[in-house]
């Protein structure tokens, strides 16, 4: 079977599943978008409610649809899953949405499926690195949403800081999707204006203390607003879209997705978000982008306790 790329599929309709739909639906990026959950009611439901939406959005299809639907897609995105509670970690929901993940995962694999599978589960890395060793897809095949969100926060806080546009900002959050994550300051520039460049020319001031109080904040994001609002779907919607719009239109656009390592930064076994070339094929290109002794120092922390975290639910898989 041929892949057609203006087919997707989406498991999982929660919050998250929901709100990508709807994304998709705006964008008007497939032809074809099937909808999967355990609760096959909520799938149909989220089908029904999105179609009536379509008259005045894009010429497309939504349906609900069971793991058959899923072959011929371009692209599937699994969002099943627990989401954190207030105060959790994403890694403390590591167990429960491993052994989803692996259902899901033997569904597919089971169906001849030959496109991209995109991974927004959490904790994202450590199940990104486990579709890949169960699926057997090739890496380039399976990558997850990353940092693609935390980097987004990062240039929206920092737009605001420098009274710039948000989308002239760049600036990446780079390794776990979680609390050992890190910014890389080293390469952030306003339309490649060295920051503090354009902070001179700007009138502002942006000093260490700025820094980490605006890292801090992107860290501490989605306990902020799932403490508010029980939990967290737009921006993930909003950076899923894009992800999406990059394969389905071959943008070979740099995007800090999450992709298992296989030598670049000196790292492997392990899934981690690090700037790479997203294209219709999935992940290009891993690029190797220039840190600061500071922020080798916090990747490799944070690859060193991914690699854990991985080494740990794989034994848990294993006697399952
Ligand atoms: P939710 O509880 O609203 O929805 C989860 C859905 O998954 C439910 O509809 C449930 O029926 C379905 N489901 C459970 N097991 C399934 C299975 N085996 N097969 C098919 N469907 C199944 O949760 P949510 O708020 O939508 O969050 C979903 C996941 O997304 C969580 O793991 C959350 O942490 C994650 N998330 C990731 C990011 C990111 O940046 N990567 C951002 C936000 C949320």
């Amino acid at each position: 079977m041929s892949v057609n790329y203006r087919k997707a599929a989406v498991i999982g309709c929660g919050f998250v599943g929901a709100s990508i739909a709807f994304r998709f639906l705006q964008q008007g990026l497939f032809s074809h978008l099937v909808l999967v959950d355990a609760n096959r009611e909520k799938a149909e439901g989220e089908a029904m409610d999105l179609s009536d939406g379509l008259p005045y959005g894009a010429s497309m299809e939504i349906t609900a649809g069971t793991y058959n639907d899923v072959a011929g897609c371009g692209l599937v995105v699994v969002t099943a899953g627990v989401n954190q509670k207030p105060g959790e970690t994403r890694l403390e929901l590591i167990g429960r949405n491993a052994a989803i993940l692996k259902s899901i995962l033997h569904e597919i694999t089971s169906r001849k499926f030959e496109g991209i599978l995109l991974i927004v589960s959490n904790p994202v890395d450590v199940l990104t690195y486990l579709s890949k060793e169960l699926s057997g897809y090739p890496r380039e095949r399976v990558i997850g949403s990353g940092t693609v969100l935390d980097t987004a926060r990062l240039k929206q806080l920092l737009g605001e800081e420098l009274g710039v546009d948000s989308r002239n900002v760049h600036a990446f959050i780079v390794g776990e999707h979680g609390d050992s994550e890190l910014a890389v300051w080293s390469g952030a520039n306003v339309s490649g204006l060295d920051l503090q460049d354009f902070c001179r020319l700007r009138g502002k001031a942006l000093n260490p203390q700025d820094m980490d109080r605006l890292y801090r904040e992107v860290q501490g994001s989605a306990d902020a607003i799932i403490r508010r609002k029980g939990a967290t779907y737009y921006g993930i919607a909003m950076a899923v879209g894009r992800i999406a719009e990059c394969i389905v239109k071959d943008e070979h656009a740099v995007l800090p997705v999450s992709a298992v390592l296989e030598g670049e930064y000196g790292l492997e076994k392990l899934a981690l978000s690090v700037p790479a070339i997203v294209g219709k094929n999935g992940l290009e290109k891993i690029l190797e982008i220039p840190l600061s002794q500071t922020e080798r120092t916090a990747l490799d922390s944070s690859a060193q306790q991914m690699q854990q975290a991985i080494q740990q639910v794989s034994s848990d898989l294993a006697q399952a």
